[in-house]
């Protein structure tokens, strides 16, 4: 799917990396209608150094690296990821995550992550500090890279992160994208 496109200069050429990890942010900004695009136009600026492939908000995505480039957003385990920023803050609680915005944000990045894993045959499950380093695949929080790679304190998307509602959420919604991508059945 293409997405608004606003370039990020913060990134390390690559191609033909391996990716086998997508990372979990949030991208410290309030809950906004232009959320998003601040998050952008901080990437966009050489000075911020600090990248991400997709920013979401409760309207919807806008790509900032393409995926074949290497964003800066997780040190120590940016190589073979991609990086999804989420609007809001990592000390966002269970219940902040489910108000109106927060679940426009996460349908918005579900059906993101969904559509990633499937190109890129990723599994749809999440990954925890030991899984990293030892290249398991799938998807995880910036907090899991900065424990397995001691290289940040960045504990984000946070304690209150509804981890398995995200993953059945991309779950359902990849169920959807493959019934969508085979069409309809033919009737005998
Ligand atoms: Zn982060």
């Amino acid at each position: 799917m293409a997405y608004p496109f606003v370039e990020s200069p913060n990134v390390t050429r690559a191609n033909g990396r391996p990716i086998d990890v997508v990372v979990m942010h949030t991208m410290e900004i309030a809950e906004r209608p232009d959320a998003a695009q601040i998050c952008a136009r901080w990437f966009a600026s050489p000075a911020s150094q600090v990248s991400a492939h997709y920013c979401v908000d409760a309207g919807g995505v806008i790509q900032c690296v393409r995926e074949k480039d290497i964003a800066w957003h997780a040190r120590g385990g940016n190589t073979a990821s991609i990086g999804v920023e989420l609007a809001g803050f990592a000390s966002q609680t269970r219940r902040d995550w489910r108000d109106d915005y927060s679940s426009a944000v996460l349908k918005h990045a579900a059906a993101l992550v969904a559509e990633i894993c499937r190109r890129r045959r990723i599994p749809v499950r999440w990954l925890v500090a030991d899984d990293l380093p030892v290249g398991r695949r799938g998807i995880t929080g910036h907090v899991e890279v900065s424990r397995a790679y001691g290289k940040s304190d960045h504990w984000d998307p946070g304690d209150g992160f509804p981890v398995e509602a995200f993953v059945d959420q991309v779950r359902v919604r990849q169920q959807a994208q493959r019934r969508a991508a085979r069409g309809p059945r033919a009737r005998v």
